[in-house]
């Protein structure tokens, strides 16, 4: 499979270069240019395929020309050592738990695979790479997990100085061997700049700096792989599964597209986000209005420019007709949002993270047109306590992710938020 930019079709990339690009130079994403028809290898799964099974056979699938079956499975077992689990609530709500892995997120699978991938092709180029990463605090618990002691590869994560939750900076900072914290004296923002002021400064090019960011291809292809294994779950149910994604930059959305795209039985899918509902206003209106994101419960869904629109105009030929085909847009708002976490504790006995509470509530309101709908759960509730205690009024359980570094020091070095600062400490770390 090869690949290209969203902004011109005719630069053309392999998954190797997407994946140490990140973005591409022209500022388009990279998306498959392909569309194999996998349903044969698709009617192969069934409830006794794992999903390293399955993982291993996409892998081959997509990316054979760069990947052979004998090494992909030894990526799909490195990559995946934990698994998507999917719950039946009631008679037309499935829950497709994405959070057992080491941060408690979705965004494990992406990361891990990402890092997998990357240690491999290093290896065989014999080379060494830096990933340079800002966070605002889930990216990089998932990234720090994700690249934790692979050969060849160091990272370094910047995070703004207070602004992080503790139990977020614990999960960053307390792992040390090959993960460097830089603990920023600034916002955000300032993290940002200064990672993409490193990106093109002549004097740090000796360094073959890399970014882990959620655009990278070698992230978004693995999302792909739990809409399969879920599918295989589901088969013997009397309506195709129509999927529900709790939504911010699109990405976890975008992968179920491909994965349809390439075959796989769904119905539609149910986009569903908090007030940041730039896309499905787009359903609505046809017009495409990106703005400043608002903040909400549901947090890592607040995003007012997804990412991932680029990658879904492409998949879709900037129809919109087309893409309401397949896509029906969702908002929920943080008062149903709490209401929702509240109701799934007294109704089921089940918690639910702000997020998959977004994409329960979008699915409850839909029962009354489909009847087999499975929603994404993208993170583990322990993750987000207080909101947690202010919609149901108790404490969740903490994930074991977060017990094993609760107690543990941080270990981190702080820099004031200059890029000058963030270049002396890289050159002082790596040549
Ligand atoms: C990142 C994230 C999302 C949003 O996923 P996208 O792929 O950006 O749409 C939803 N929930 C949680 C918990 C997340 O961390």
């Amino acid at each position: 499979m090869k690949f290209a930019s969203t902004r011109d079709k005719n630069h053309i990339v392999s998954f190797q270069d997407a994946l140490f690009q990140g973005l591409s130079p022209d500022g388009g994403l990279y998306y498959p240019i392909e569309t194999p028809d996998l349903k044969s290898s698709f009617s192969l799964f069934d409830q006794n395929s794992s999903f390293q099974d399955i993982a291993s056979s996409l892998i081959v699938s997509l990316l054979g020309d760069e990947i052979p079956e004998s090494d992909s499975q030894i990526l799909a077992k490195r990559a995946f050592p934990f698994s998507p689990e999917l719950k039946k609530l009631n008679d037309k709500i499935n829950i497709l738990e994405l959070y057992h892995g080491p941060s408690s997120a979705f965004k494990d699978f992406g990361a891990s695979f990402l890092a997998t991938s990357m240690e491999y092709f290093l290896n065989d180029r014999d080379q060494k790479a830096v990933i340079l990463t800002a966070t605002s605090g889930d990216t990089g618990s998932a990234v720090a997990k994700a690249f934790y002691d692979k050969k060849n590869i160091d990272v370094v994560i910047l995070y703004p100085s207070g602004r992080v939750s503790p139990l977020q900076e614990k999960q960053m900072t307390t792992l040390g061997k090959n993960i460097h914290a830089l603990e920023v004296d600034g916002s955000f923002d300032d993290c940002q700049r200064m990672v993409k002021d490193s990106f093109t400064d002549k004097e740090l090019s000796g360094i073959n700096l890399s970014s882990a960011n959620s655009i990278n291809l070698g992230r978004l292809i693995p999302q792909s792989f739990y809409y399969v294994w879920a599918v295989s779950r589901l088969k013997n149910a009397s309506e195709v599964p129509v999927f529900c994604v709790p939504s911010g930059n699109f990405g976890n959305l975008t992968a179920g597209l491909y994965a349809k795209s390439w075959g796989l039985e769904t119905g539609k899918f149910i986009a569903a986000t908090n007030r940041n509902d730039v896309v499905p206003s787009y359903l609505a209106s046809a017009i495409y209005t990106p703005r400043a994101s608002v903040q909400t419960y549901s947090n890592a869904m607040d995003v007012g420019a997804p990412s991932n629109f680029e990658r879904m105009q492409t998949l879709y030929n900037n129809d919109v007709s087309l893409m309401k085909k397949d896509i029906i847009g969702c908002m929920v708002s943080d008062e149903d949002t709490l209401a929702t976490m509240k109701y799934m504790d007294e109704e089921y006995g089940y918690a639910v993270c702000p997020h998959t509470a977004v994409g329960i509530k979008a699915a409850m309101d839909r029962t009354s047109k489909e009847s087999n709908i499975t929603v994404l759960s993208t993170a583990h509730p322990g993750k987000f306590m207080e909101v947690y205690e202010k919609a149901v009024g108790k404490k969740p359980q903490l994930p074991a992710s977060l017990l094993a570094v609760k107690d543990l020091d941080k270990v981190s070095r702080l820099i004031s938020n200059s890029s000058k600062e963030l270049k002396k400490t890289l050159l002082s770390l790596f040549s």
